[in-house]
């Protein structure tokens, strides 16, 4: 499973900070929020090809 930044499309998703469970945190962008965008193996493989990474 990979975690995807809704904001910046990183997946240095950083999760559980402090003490709110369920908040998310982007390390590249700082976008701080309970949704992150969620993949499995083979999406994320076509998101990074679509992506050009
Ligand atoms: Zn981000």
């Amino acid at each position: 499973m990979h975690l995807i930044c809704p904001q910046c499309k990183s997946d240095s998703i950083i999760a559980g900070i402090s003490f709110i469970t369920g908040q998310y945190k982007c390390a590249e962008c700082g976008y701080t929020g309970s949704f992150v965008i969620e993949m499995d193996d083979e999406n994320y493989r076509k998101f990074l090809e679509e992506n050009g990474k």
